[in-house]
Formats: structure tokens, sequence, C-alpha cells
């Protein structure tokens, strides 16, 4: 015999999907074990047949077979049957960490609604030390900097430590008293109804000290009880060589700083390449193009290589060098980060065609062809040619 699943969530047949989610929510705070201890078996029982309906009816596929056949599993198969446990109750003993049907975004939500700022983050001690927020930054270098490696400042606007109080807050002399409300806990149990006579605990922010549990009776005139102050910060950093476009770095404690004793944050700084009017970069290679007259691609040549440091490598092309090859001198790469190793210039020659000659020059041409025994070849074109 199928269960109801309409009626377990106390609905008819007619509800949205936006209904059976609202009842699915509603009811499972209601008779979520942990707000049930009272009768914790019930309560169980109630969550699970809960979910079960919740799992069919909020899946589209499943919702159709059991509204034509009265079954999740389409004709034949049995709704509930073997094996199906959606919250891995397995038992009297039940855990969250079992979702299985998508319900992952629904549990996160109403599980943080019990617990007030969710069961996974659990309830935080103010006191306890607390790493410093984290901060973006970007920079720009050169093509040339990325290359070789580059020391630079950059400056951005964080908070620091007050000096005045030392981040406490307070004003010196004066002392921090922990908040009699919530004993320095920061959080206060509330007990809430959820209409009849299902009530539940919550852990809310304790709105005496917000949350800090702690009260500041004088506080620091310099931050203003803040225990930081806004300040434009410069920092240097040294970027390794062989870093690429768009890489981050993880300047690490260089964030805020962290809260009772809690180590500082980070800032993660992106690193922003400029072009370079005659490098560009492929992996750890820098290529690169290479005009040479017609003269050097006939009769071979040694040609001086601008290398991204500023020098010049020598490099012989041979006789007959075919305009849009490609060379590669050894080595003269980026390195590679965390590595001796470095990659490989490669440079492509394309050959220049004089475009204005002297009398003297276009003789010498001619000559040229002539002692070559023809004209330049001419191909015939079709009319589209
Ligand atoms: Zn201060
Ligand atoms: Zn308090």
């Amino acid at each position: 015999m199928a269960k109801d699943y309409y009626e377990i969530l106390g609905l008819d047949k007619n509800a949205s999907d936006d209904d059976i989610k609202k009842a699915y929510r509603h009811l499972a705070k209601k008779w979520h074990p942990d707000a049930n201890p009272d009768n914790k078996k019930e309560a169980e029982e109630k969550f699970k047949e809960i979910g079960e309906a919740y799992s069919v009816l909020s899946d589209p596929q499943k919702k159709k077979n059991y509204d034509q056949f009265g079954s999740a599993e389409g004709f034949g198969g049995g709704a509930g049957g073997a094996g199906f446990d959606p919250f891995g109750f397995g038992g009297s003993r039940y855990s969250y960490t079992s979702g299985g049907f998508g319900f992952d975004d629904v549990m996160d939500d109403f599980v943080s609604s019990i617990f007030g700022g969710g069961r996974r983050s659990s309830r935080r001690n103010p006191n306890a030390p607390s790493k410093g927020q984290d901060l973006h930054a970007s920079l720009s270098i050169s093509f040339e900097e990325a290359f070789t490696g580059v020391t630079k400042e950059f400056t951005i606007s964080k908070n620091v430590s007050c000096d005045t109080c030392h981040g406490m807050g307070a004003k010196p002399g004066t002392s921090v008293e922990t908040c009699h409300v919530c004993h320095g806990t920061g959080q206060v149990r509330k007990t809430s109804s959820l209409g009849g006579f299902a009530t539940f605990q919550t852990v809310g922010t304790c709105d005496e000290c917000r949350g800090t549990g702690k009260i500041i009776k004088e506080p620091c005139t310099t931050c203003g009880g803040k225990g930081t102050i806004r300040k434009n910060v410069t920092i240097e950093v040294s970027i390794p060589a062989g870093v690429q476009d768009g890489q981050t770095l993880r300047l690490q404690g260089k964030g805020e700083p962290g809260k009772n004793g809690g180590e500082n944050g980070d800032i993660y700084l992106d690193i922003n390449v400029k072009a370079s009017k005659l490098f560009d970069r492929d992996g750890y290679n820098v290529v690169c193009t290479i005009p040479i007259t017609i003269t050097q691609a006939t009769l071979g040549a040694e040609l001086k290589i601008p290398t991204v440091t500023g020098e010049e490598e020598k490099f012989t092309i041979s006789a007959g060098t075919q305009t849009g090859t490609t060379f590669t001198i050894k080595g003269k790469g980026f390195k590679k980060l965390n590595s001796s190793a470095c990659g490989d210039l490669l440079f492509t020659v394309q050959v220049q065609v004089p475009k204005k000659l002297s009398k003297e020059q276009r003789e010498l041409f001619n000559k040229l062809a002539e002692s070559l025994g023809e004209q330049p070849p001419v191909k015939k074109k079709g009319i589209f040619g």
C-alpha cells in the first residue's frame, strides 16, 4: 500500500512546487529530532517520512510517476521501497551528511535556521582567535619585469591594529569587561514558537555586546573602540621571475589583522603583465619576429637577435633561408617557476622585400633575374584567383 505523500505534507494533489517546498520546510522544522527532545522517536519517524515525501514530490520525474502510478519508480515499483533511507537514519540514529536527493540546500537552510548561523560553522566563541580578513589587490608590471623578476611596492587601504589601544578597543588605562548578558560567549539562547505547541531553541547574537562577548566602558579615542584603524599601507612585494599575466600571488599575513591573537589575513595580489612591443610569450618560451633582407635570406647571414634582457645573441642563418622559418635559441626564455630551468627564445624570420631601389640597384636586380635565366614564375590564375 503506497503512502500518500501529499497527505504527509498536508497538501492536495494540485499543490505547486513552491507549496511542496514550503510545506516540507515547515514540517521538517517542526519534526526535526533536535527540536523534539521529548519525543525523539516519533519525531525521527515523522522527519523521515516527510523527507521521503519531499524527495519524491520535488523530483519532476518521480512526481510524475507517483501521480500516474502511485509510485515514484513508475509502474510496478514500490514507493518507499527497500533501502529507502533519505537521511541515512538506518534505524534510530540520524545524520545530516547523506543528502542524496539534492536536499542539501534545503537542509542547510533549515539547519541554520534552527541553530542560528549554521550547524556546520557551529557556535563560535567570539573570544577565540580568528584569522583576519583576506584582501585583494592588483599590480601591473612590464613584460621585462615579469621576465627578470622584480621587487615592487603597492599601496592598499586596510585595517591595521590601533597602536593607541594595541587593538583592544579600550582607552589606555581602562579595562575591558566580559559581557554580563552572554558571559563572554557572544551568543544567547532564545526560545521560539513554531505555532501550536512546537517550540525550539535558537542561539542568536547577544544584543548587549553585539556578539563580541566584551563590554568596553571607555572606548579608545583613536579607533573609536574598534581596535583597528583604516590606513593606506605601502607593501613591498618580490615578484618571481617567470610570473605569468593573470597569476595571483598570495602574500601571507599581509591582510587584515587577526582577532584575539589570531593570525593575519592574506593579500591576494593579481599580477597584470603589460604587453611588449617586441616579444610575446608562449608558455615559458619567448617568441618574436625578426625582419631580414632578401640578400641575408639568400646568402645567409650572422644575425643579432635581441633578447628580453636587452642583450643580443648572435645567430647564423644559412643561405637559402625561407621567410617564416622559426629558429630556437635555447635557454633564453622565461624561467620556470620553482625550477632552475628556462624556456627558449623562438624567433621567426620575415624577409623584407625592398620597396624603393636606386637605378643602380634596379639594374643589379635585372642582371640577377637575367642570370637566373628566367623571369620570376607567373602562375596562371582562374577568375577567382
Ligand atoms: Zn584604539
Ligand atoms: Zn554579550
